[in-house]
């Protein structure tokens, strides 16, 4: 029997595992198979407390791991299949093996939403992507797209400015959701030029070239034009990572991880962190205080029901 098992490896795990390792619970962390989660696939972090001079997202992730490990966690890249939240026994059956334990915490984030339109699936990885930093630097002086209209899509737009020639914001109002900073950058950059009221219709692209457009209808008129990208980068919020807990747990209306203020869950030794409980912060920061807390409160609920 494991004290506390923690499933997913992002900076809501990774610091879980770390005061669950201080506290000696000897943490195994189930990391899946996207190793430091999303921050992992982020060029660069500015904001995070304590790096003055940034760092890169996977830089940040192996640091997190070393420290959790350093104290005793045990990382296995193991994929979780299934749960069953018994409390006392929790049980926890990966891809390899299976684990029992005390306490559990949740950490499995979210994922970028889809468009779910003709050709983005098929060029997915050749065109398509959900994330600009990583793909960004292949547009140098071409053309691409954004769809959305919050920060993410803002973010992902001032980025690719870095590389491509012109970038398209495709968003469905007239209105942008983004915060006021972000809205002013994207709005006077010379760069960037906005598609109002407007909708993905199609990835078009050919199988040797890759995408060669987006088309886009305006909602009010319907008419349809045909943008010149070779890029669509989809920044249209994201989903949370809850497949596996959904009718095992209380979630809220957009599928979200419901926890107290101490980060429980409905469940009694089930605790979760991270962006699979919070849709409102999404922060590494965030996340990491969340995992701290959750772990805290797992130490303590271990003490509080040892046999
Ligand atoms: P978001 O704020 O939920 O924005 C999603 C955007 O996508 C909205 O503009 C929405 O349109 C649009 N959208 C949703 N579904 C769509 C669909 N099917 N087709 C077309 N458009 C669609 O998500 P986010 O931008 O990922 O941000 C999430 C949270 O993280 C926010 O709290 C944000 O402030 C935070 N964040 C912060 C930073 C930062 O501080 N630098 C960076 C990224 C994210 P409508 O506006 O019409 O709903």
């Amino acid at each position: 029997m494991e004290q506390v098992v923690i499933i997913g490896g992002g900076p809501a795990g990774y610091t879980a595992a770390l005061y669950a390792a201080r506290a000696n619970l000897s943490p195994v962390v189930l990391t899946g198979s996207t190793i430091g989660g999303q921050l992992s696939l982020t060029s660069e972090i500015e904001n995070f407390p304590g790096f003055p001079e940034s760092l890169g997202g996977m830089d940040l992730m192996d640091r997190m791991r070393q420290q959790a490990e350093r104290f005793g966690a045990e990382m296995k890249y193991e994929e979780v299949t299934s749960v069953a939240f018994e409390p006392g026994a929790h049980r926890i059956t990966t891809d390899r093996s299976e684990y029992t334990a005390k306490a559990v915490v949740i950490s499995t984030g979210s994922s970028p939403r889809l468009l779910d339109v003709p050709g983005e699936e098929r060029f997915f990885g050749r065109g398509v992507s959900t994330c600009a930093t990583c793909d960004g630097a292949f547009y140098r002086d071409r053309k691409v797209a954004v769809v959305g209209g919050g920060d993410s899509a803002m973010e992902e737009g001032l980025f690719l400015t870095r590389f491509a020639s012109h970038v398209w914001i495709i968003h469905r109002r007239h209105e942008l959701r983004a915060s006021q900073i972000m809205q002013e950058r994207a709005l006077k950059h010379p760069k960037i030029g906005f598609q109002w009221g407007s909708v993905v219709d199609e990835v078009l692209g050919d199988e040797t070239t890759g995408v060669t457009g987006v088309r886009v209808r305006e909602l009010e008129s319907d008419g349809v034009r045909d943008l010149d990208a070779e890029g669509l980068f989809i920044a249209i919020g994201h989903t949370p990572n809850t497949d596996l807990f959904n009718d095992k747990l209380e979630v809220d209306e957009q599928g979200y991880i419901l926890t107290d203020r101490r980060q429980h869950t409905s469940v009694p030794g089930v605790f979760a962190g991270g962006d699979v409980q919070d849709h409102v912060y999404r922060q590494a920061v965030t996340a990491a205080g969340t995992g701290c807390a959750a772990a805290m409160e797992a130490e303590k609920y271990i003490a509080e029901n040892a046999d």
